[in-house]
């Protein structure tokens, strides 16, 4: 992480304060938490819709921050402390970050996408690894504030990092692509997500696309090869930069060929090598993720023949496709991390193809953020679903009951059950379920569906 005297911060982001005694100062990492401030560390207050970090610098000094920013228009600020005053935190902090960047000679990795940029980051990473010293985005650091912070999380000797690029809305990614100035970039998928900001799906991807104005020249661009909104746009492409498609259609650079999935997880061969990968997660959307790993992999010079001792050691983020056991020793897929409608099939998807189970059931709550047809999109879940391979449909929510309403045009009445309240939804469900019992759990992140899965894990 970051280690610099403030008076080399201060010619990092060219403020010029009057440090006086302060000058050979030294901080090491950053936080823009005063509650969780280690030793020695930058602390960065902001200025928030409720709170004003800036009443916190005093104490956070007094917990071990070595020094902390101070934007201008904050009165009174405690020159009696090590602080440098900045006209704005936020974009002193991004510039701190794109200052050390430069100062390193990490290369960086840029992932952007509507589903599975943490798990493409997770994969990435494993495959890298094998080879280089390599960080990656820690959680879900992934945007404005998020990414300067892990920038300013890497150590000087770390070779590549591996970044996740979130957004909500136009410019974000441009935004932070120039930040990292990526070598190699992925775009994982088009979905549904920000519908609601961006309009359409096109809009979407011309947000996703952003990611390329920061490539370095000659680099390597990654994408789902399946999606016409990239396809189109990036067949045209007048930057000196090496495209590579992923996905399922043959016309693709890489897709999969056999794909078997288990319920620990998936076998795979793909058209360019006859040998069998193996991935510890599940899910045909895990596999196209994988490939898209693969392919920046190698560009680092990461062979096909190692990529099954990466991914043996793989470890997804929490509640993406997790495999628990529920405490009747039913098989539980926890996806409660997030959900869109694109998410949602795959998921589905899978527990319809899974063998083995003699009963399977859907918790599923609402998705959120679809813009002003969000109810068509729950319904459409539900109408979709295939009632000779689902038992029961369990829905969380108000718009979960439009995938209830929709479930109920190919179910018998007597199969779909529609809550808006948790704990009366697992109590309905429990006397359902069996040792040989598959239960997929899924809802966007506001839905925190995962209480219903810890319920499912305590002993009755
Ligand atoms: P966020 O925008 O919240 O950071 P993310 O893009 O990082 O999300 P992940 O956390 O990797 O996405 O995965 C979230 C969920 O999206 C997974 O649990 C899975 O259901 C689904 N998912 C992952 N990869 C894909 C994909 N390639 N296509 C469709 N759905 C996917
Ligand atoms: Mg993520």
């Amino acid at each position: 992480m970051i280690k610099r005297t403030l008076k080399q911060i201060e010619n990092m982001i060219q403020i010029e304060n009057d440090l006086s005694a302060f000058r050979e100062v030294s901080i090491k990492g950053v936080s823009i938490d005063s509650r969780k401030i280690e030793q020695g560390q930058l602390f960065v207050p902001f200025k928030g819709e409720n709170i004003d970090g800036h009443k916190f610098v005093e104490d956070a000094i007094q917990k071990g921050a070595a020094a902390a920013f101070w934007q201008k228009d904050v009165p009174n600020p405690p020159l009696h402390l090590p602080i440098l005053m900045v006209e704005d935190c936020l974009v002193a902090l991004q510039e701190l970050s794109r200052s050390y960047r430069k100062q390193l000679e990490v290369r960086t990795v840029g992932i952007t996408g509507s589903n599975g940029k943490t798990t493409t980051k997770d994969m990435i990473t494993n495959l890298l690894s094998l080879q280089f010293k390599v960080q990656k985005t820690e959680g879900n650091y992934n945007n404005h504030i998020g990414l300067p912070l892990t920038i300013l999380s890497l150590e000087e000797d770390t070779e590549i990092a591996v970044l996740e690029m979130g957004m909500s809305g136009r410019g974000e990614i441009e935004f932070l692509t120039k930040l990292a100035e990526p070598e190699a970039v992925i775009i994982t998928n088009i979905g549904e997500a920000h519908l609601q900001d961006l309009g359409s799906r096109e809009a979407i991807a011309e947000a996703k696309l952003e990611i390329i104005e920061g490539l370095k020249e000659n680099g390597l661009i990654v994408y789902h090869g399946d999606e016409p909104l990239l396809k189109e746009p990036l067949k045209n492409l007048t930057r000196k930069a090496t495209t590579q498609t992923f996905g399922q259609g043959e016309e693709n650079d890489l897709y999969p060929v056999q794909v078997k999935q288990t319920d620990i997880g998936s076998t795979f061969t793909t058209n360019m090598m006859s040998a069998e990968f193996h991935l510890p997660v599940l899910g045909i959307h895990n596999v196209l993720n994988a490939l898209g790993s693969m392919l920046i992999a190698r560009y680092f010079g990461v062979a096909f023949e190692k990529v099954n001792e990466g991914f043996s050691t793989l470890k997804l983020t929490n509640m993406r496709m997790e495999l628990l056991e529920g405490a009747a020793g039913e098989r539980i897929i926890n996806d409660a991390y997030n959900a869109s409608p694109t998410s949602m099939r795959a998921a589905i998807n899978l527990v319809t193809e899974l063998a083995g189970f003699e009963k399977k059931i859907l918790v599923l709550a609402d998705m959120l953020e679809l813009g002003p047809e969000e109810n068509k999109f729950h319904l459409e879940v539900g109408e979709n679903l295939d009632s000779s391979k689902i038992d029961y449909i369990f829905t969380y929510g108000k718009l979960g009951q439009f995938i209830a309403e929709g479930a109920k045009k190919v179910f018998p009445e007597n199969r779909v059950f529609s809550f808006t309240n948790k704990e009366e939804l697992s109590e309905s469900l429990k006397p359902h379920i069996t040792q040989s019992t598959l239960i997929l759990v899924k809802g966007s992140r506001g839905m925190k569906l995962e209480d219903v899965v810890h319920d499912l894990q305590q002993s009755r």
